[in-house]
């Protein structure tokens, strides 16, 4: 089984209108709200790829009711703790030159006791977790630390951790209870505060995370593909090229790839395509978050992987 943690999942609405001034009345053209949050959109695509993955993290308010209503919808399993606080909604408006303006909310503050009942519930599930995915940012109120933590409970049950996020708490977690990151080029760049300017570049920085213990660093770079690093080899991933309408949520497509191969017990080479096209069928639509099967399947068969050996 897959599991997948959104700490602070959100109601993304998305505007569209013609001219965006700041200081006027604006008119939205199209307004599409949807079930976000990280975590949500690799579920969505695990969902796609025939597994329906169980859903943790936290949810209150109206808002949070709204989105256990989208969960329902899309046949994922829910198992969020409730809390008093509000579910964020995230606003992205678009204008007719395709300009993004976001904006995006903190979220609400989680107290002790939702922790533990959180906590109570993981432990639970963990037991039937083959990969567990956690994405995004941490919610207020949980300890910066806190994917430490969950690192730890996946090693003691020997479940495969796989973790998406950035900044201090990824840098907190960096150790040989993650078994693989994914970060795209310039999350590396902050992570390791080293400019990366070629591909030669990525991997001589992602050896130095491989010895902090993570069993496995894939670097996404958008149109030009992946490289991932284990302890002995590396795999570089070359794509087609397609007509990208929008790649936001790609990386989280991708990773949503990797659980579900993973789970599978894929290859990594397998994986690796699966988690590319993943990332490429989203890039094809409007809607972030958004695969669909067949053309996965299509690009899975066009994309090549290149294997060496390295030593450290
Ligand atoms: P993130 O969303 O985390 O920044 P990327 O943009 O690197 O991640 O996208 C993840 C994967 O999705 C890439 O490795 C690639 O396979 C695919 N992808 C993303 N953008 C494009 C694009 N413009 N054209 C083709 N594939 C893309």
């Amino acid at each position: 089984m897959i599991t997948v943690i959104t700490f602070n999942p959100s109601i993304d609405r998305l505007y569209k209108l013609d001219d965006f001034e700041i200081g006027k009345v604006q008119r939205a053209n199209f307004v599409n709200p949807t079930a976000g949050g990280k975590g949500l959109n690799v579920a969505k695509a695990i969902k796609k790829l025939g597994s329906t993955p169980i859903c943790l993290g936290f949810l209150g308010g109206y808002n949070g009711l709204y989105i256990e209503n989208e969960i329902k919808n899309i046949g994922l399993t829910n198992s969020f703790t409730k809390i008093d606080g509000e579910t964020r909604i995230c606003l992205n408006i678009i204008d007719k030159n395709g300009a993004s303006t976001e904006v995006l909310e903190k979220g609400p503050v989680v107290c002790e006791e939702d922790i533990k009942s959180f906590e109570i519930n993981l432990e639970e599930i963990l037991k039937n977790t083959k990969v567990l995915v956690a994405s995004g940012s941490l919610l207020q109120g949980l300890p910066i630390d806190y994917y430490n933590l969950v690192g730890k409970m996946c090693k003691d049950k020997d479940v495969k951790f796989i973790l998406d996020t950035s900044g201090i708490s990824l840098e907190k977690a960096l150790n040989n209870n993650v078994y693989l990151i994914k970060p795209n080029t310039d999350e590396l760049e902050a992570l390791t505060n080293s400019k990366i300017n070629s591909k030669e570049d990525a991997i001589d920085v992602a050896k130095h995370l491989i010895d902090k213990g993570i069993e496995n660093v894939c670097i996404s770079m958008g149109k030009d593909g992946m490289i991932l690093l284990n302890g002995e080899n590396i795999y570089e991933v070359e794509i087609p090229k397609i007509n990208a309408i929008n790649p936001v949520g790609s990386g989280d497509s991708s990773i949503g790839g990797f659980a579900y191969g993973i789970s599978k017990g894929y290859d990594l080479v397998e994986c690796l395509k699966l988690a590319n096209a993943c990332g490429m069928s989203n890039a094809l639509y409007m809607e972030t978050g958004c695969i669909n099967k067949e053309d996965v399947d299509k690009f899975s068969k066009d994309i090549k992987v290149k294997i060496t050996q390295y030593t450290t």
